[in-house]
Formats: C-alpha cells, sequence, structure tokens
C-alpha cells in the first residue's frame, strides 16, 4: 500500500491545502495523521473537517487532547496554552467531538503509530538515537511512525545498534530490513528551519519511505492568526521555520 503520513497540522489551513494537494498530485492509496491537527493556528474547524474527510487512520495529538480540557496546560509553553485557549473559545462542537474520538496511538496496522512515542504516546519527544533504541524495543511493529518533534527523523535498529539522522528533503529510505522509527515532519509548524510543510510517503509493499516538503501561503497562515488575536510569535516562526 502506498501511505502518505501528515502530522502536526496545527490548524495550519493554507499549509495543509498544499500538503493535500501535492499528496493528490503523487496519488496514494490511503493517507494518516499522527495528531496534533489543532492548536497554534487558526483553522482549527476546516483542517479537523478536512483530515476527518480524506485520512484512513487518524491520532489524537497533545494539543489535541489540551483543547479537551484533558491535560493540565501548565505543561504547554505561554503561547501553545494560549492557543489551546482560543481553539477551546473558538472551535465548533464538530471538532471537539471529531478529536474526542481518536486515541493518540494505533496498533492495528501492519505499521504502528503513536502521536510521540511508543513508550509515551502523548508526550515523549524522541529527537536521540540512546533514546529512539528504548522506544523501538516497545514498538508493536517492526516500522512505527511518531509526530510531535515537528522534525523529519529516522531511527534504525539493527545488529550494529540504532542510529539516526535528520531526513533531507526528497530524501528515501530502504526500510525493508531491520527496526524503524520514522517521523514525517510538520505539515502547519515545521521546526527544522525549514519553513516548508512536511510530509511522508510510505510504501509498504517496496519498503520505501522518502520525506517530501511543499511550499505552501505562509502569509494567509500569518494574517489567519494575527485575526484571530494569536500571539505573534506563533505566526513570526512559520517564516524560519523553527
Ligand atoms: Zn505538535
Amino acid at each position: 500500500m502506498l501511505l502518505a503520513i501528515i502530522s502536526d497540522i496545527h490548524a495550519n489551513l493554507p499549509a495543509l491545502e498544499a500538503v493535500l494537494a501535492d499528496i493528490d498530485e503523487r496519488g496514494v492509496d490511503e493517507l494518516w495523521s499522527l495528531g496534533d491537527v489543532v492548536g497554534y493556528g487558526a483553522d482549527p474547524d476546516e483542517c479537523a473537517r478536512l483530515v476527518a474527510d480524506r485520512c484512513a487512520v487518524s491520532l489524537v495529538g497533545n494539543h489535541d487532547i489540551g483543547v479537551l480540557g484533558e491535560l493540565d496546560l501548565n505543561s504547554f509553553s505561554p503561547a501553545a496554552a494560549a492557543a489551546v485557549r482560543w481553539t477551546q473559545r473558538s472551535a465548533a462542537a464538530e471538532t471537539v467531538d471529531y478529536l474526542r474520538g481518536l486515541e493518540p496511538a494505533d496498533e492495528s496496522h501492519e505499521v504502528a503509530l503513536y502521536h510521540a512515542s511508543p513508550r509515551d504516546p502523548v508526550w515523549e519527544y524522541v529527537l536521540w538515537a540512546e533514546q529512539a533504541a528504548e522506544c523501538i524495543e516497545l514498538q508493536a511493529k517492526r516500522v512505527s511512525l511518531i509526530g510531535h518533534s515537528h522534525v523529519p527523523l529516522f531511527f534504525v535498529a539493527g545488529d550494529d545498534g540504532t542510529d539516526g539522522a535528520q531526513a533531507d528533503v526528497g530524501a528515501s529510505a530502504e526500510i525493508g530490513e531491520d527496526r524503524w522509527l520514522i517521523n514525517p515532519g510538520s505539515v502547519g509548524q515545521p521546526r527544522d528551519r525549514d519553513p516548508r510543510a512536511a510530509w511522508l510517503e510510505l510504501d509498504t509493499d517496496a519498503w520505501i519511505a522518502r520525506w517530501w516538503r511543499v511550499p505552501y501561503d505562509i502569509d494567509r497562515a500569518v494574517e489567519a492568526i494575527a485575526a484571530a488575536g494569536l500571539p505573534d510569535q506563533l505566526g513570526r516562526r512559520l517564516y524560519s521555520g523553527q
């Protein structure tokens, strides 16, 4: 099966639309979302509607759970907490209902999915090989997908131990052997100093992963954030991709 993996959309509608157009141009069998549909950005309802319509598999992330009122907002940065509160006030009932029906992990497919990590599907940022090695021990399937850090990454555990690296744009990896933990990067708020929206193509027949980036209308996302009265920095950071 040819999959498009998206994650950390964060209510950035222009970024999501650009990624969906790119995915449609490539042509895939299914779209899977790793969560954090809302938070930070100004278009929670339209993003949730598109994810609900388009994604065959969909997880909930920590920002989504924050909006549901099920996480202490002291664990978020001040700007992130402000965006969660704004989303609680602004989001449609359909959006909240949709998020409430999702889980932060799904181990029922050929590839396992976790919003954050196999060890802690809600909060753990997997950024280092030693940490990834412990997570890979716990993952339910040979290949797992994670989001949350907003950085396109891969970790591979074989006979020689566990190694990992940031994934370059357009890079591909043959994942037919060993145990892999793969992050597509973020659609709506990249943090690897590349402002373009990220998605991952995953071929589970040929076992090839390919990381893509898509330019989008950042001005439009920033204007929506300003119009919503959300903290300025949430818009500014989109231009630098961090
Ligand atoms: Zn996120």
